[in-house]
C-alpha cells in the first residue's frame, strides 16, 4: 500500500487540510477501481466497510492478487468530518453555505468534448484514452474557491482515470440500495446482486449532479455527441447506500468489504474466484418511479411498516399523530413498492421527508430526483 497526503488548499491562514489516498497495485494497471467513503462526512458505514477493505486489499498484496489498481480515499470530506452543532455531527451540508457535499460537482461532459472532438478516431481504445485525458484535463481546469469546490476538485481527479468507481454512503434507516446511471445498469445489477441490495434505482441525470454522474456523465455525452466515433462507456461509478446511519458494525463491514472485493474479482481488478454470482434480490426500477412520502402536519412519528416491506397503493405506511389531541394523519404511498428506506426522526415538522417506496410506476415529475 503507498500512502499519499493531498493538501487541499488552506481554509485559513495556518490551518492545514489534507486528503489521505491509498494505493494498491502497480501504478498504471488496469483495471484502476476507485473506493471512496464518507462524502456526507456523518454516513459512517462505507468508512467502516473501507477499514476492512483495506485489510483484505492489503493481505492480497502480499500475496500478489491484485491486478489492477485500486485507489482507496478512507476520508472523502475530511470538511464536513470535523463538523459539529451543539454536539451533533452535520455531515452532510456545509456549515459554510448549505451546500450538500454531494450535490453540484461540476458537469465536465461539455468541457471534455469540446477538448476529444478532434483526437477521436475510430479506435475505440484510443478514444477511450483520449477522453480520459480530456476529462482529467477539463477537472484541472476547474475554478475553485471555497474549500468544498477544493475538495470535489480533487476527488473528480483521482476518480475520473478509473474504470470502476463506487461512492460508499447511507441512508438514515435502510435496505442497501444503490444509484446509478441507466446505461450502467449492467454492472449496476452484478455490483447489488454482490451486496444483496434491496433496490437499484436508474436515472440518465438525477437533477443535482452528484459525484458518481459527474465522472460517468462525460462518457455518456461525448458517446452521444459523436456518435460516428466508437466511444465505449468505460467508467462504471454507482453511489451505494450501506443501510443506515446507525448500522456500523464489524460484522457488516466485513461482509460488505468481502463483497466489494467479488466485485472488483469479476472485474479483473483483483485475482481469484468469487464463485457464482448470487441471485439479485430486485430488479432495477427508475429512480423517478422512487416515491418520497413526507410528513403532511407536524407530529409523532409512527410507522405501521418496518423497512423493506411490501406496500399496497393507498397504504399507510406511518402515521403523524398530534400530541395534544392524539388526532392520526395517514402518510400513504400512492403506488405500491418497496419501503426501501425511512427516516429515524420520530418527530416530523410539515414536508419532512419520512420515507422512500421503489415502485416501478414513474411518480416524480420534477427535475431533481434525489433527497436534498
Ligand atoms: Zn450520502
Amino acid at each position: 500500500m503507498r500512502t499519499e497526503v493531498l493538501d487541499l488548499p488552506p481554509e485559513l491562514p495556518g490551518l492545514r487540510r489534507t486528503l489521505t489516498v491509498q494505493r494498491f497495485g502497480e501504478p498504471g494497471a488496469r483495471p484502476l477501481a476507485y473506493v471512496q467513503a464518507s462524502l456526507h462526512a456523518d454516513e459512517i458505514p462505507g468508512m467502516m466497510a473501507v477499514v476492512h477493505l483495506r485489510e483484505l486489499l492489503l493481505r492480497m498484496e502480499r500475496d500478489g492478487r491484485i491486478n489492477g489498481e485500486i485507489i482507496l480515499v478512507p476520508v472523502a470530506n475530511p470538511l464536513g468530518l470535523q463538523q459539529r452543532v451543539l454536539g451533533g455531527h452535520i455531515g452532510r451540508f456545509d456549515l459554510a453555505d448549505g451546500l450538500n457535499f454531494n450535490r453540484g460537482f461540476p458537469a465536465l461532459g461539455e468541457a471534455v468534448a469540446e477538448r476529444v472532438g478532434a483526437r477521436l478516431g475510430e479506435d475505440a481504445d484510443a478514444n477511450v484514452q483520449a477522453i480520459r485525458a480530456a476529462a482529467l484535463e477539463a477537472a484541472e481546469g476547474l475554478a475553485a474557491v471555497t474549500p468544498a469546490e477544493h475538495l470535489k476538485k480533487a476527488l473528480l481527479r483521482l476518480a475520473l482515470p478509473a474504470d470502476l468507481v463506487l461512492d460508499l454512503h447511507c441512508d438514515s434507516e435502510a435496505l442497501v440500495h444503490l444509484y446509478t446511471l441507466t446505461p450502467l445498469s449492467d454492472l449496476g445489477a452484478e455490483l447489488g446482486a454482490e451486496l444483496g441490495a434491496g433496490a437499484l434505482l436508474l436515472a440518465d441525470v438525477s437533477g443535482d449532479d452528484p459525484f458518481d454522474e459527474a465522472v460517468t456523465r462525460p462518457w455518456v455525452e461525448v458517446a452521444a455527441r459523436f456518435p460516428e466515433h466508437p466511444v465505449p462507456l468505460a467508467c462504471f461509478s454507482c453511489t451505494v447506500e450501506f443501510r443506515g446511519t446507525q448500522d456500523v458494525a464489524d460484522s457488516t463491514g466485513a461482509a460488505d468489504a468481502a463483497a466489494i472485493v467479488r466485485f472488483l474479482q469479476r472485474r479483473g481488478v483483483l485475482a481469484g474466484d468469487p464463485g457464482p454470482l448470487p441471485a439479485s434480490l430486485c430488479e432495477a426500477t427508475e429512480l423517478a418511479a422512487s416515491e418520497p412520502l413526507s410528513a403532511p402536519v407536524a407530529g409523532i412519528v409512527a410507522f405501521r411498516r418496518d423497512l423493506g416491506a411490501r406496500v399496497g397503493a393507498g397504504e399507510t405506511v406511518a402515521e403523524v399523530i398530534d400530541p395534544y389531541s392524539g388526532a392520526r394523519t395517514a402518510v400513504t404511498a400512492t403506488q405500491g413498492g418497496l419501503l426501501f428506506a425511512r427516516t429515524s426522526a420520530r418527530f416530523a415538522m410539515p414536508g419532512q421527508r419520512l420515507g422512500k417506496v421503489a415502485g416501478t410506476v414513474p411518480v416524480q415529475r420534477g427535475s431533481k430526483l434525489l433527497s436534498p
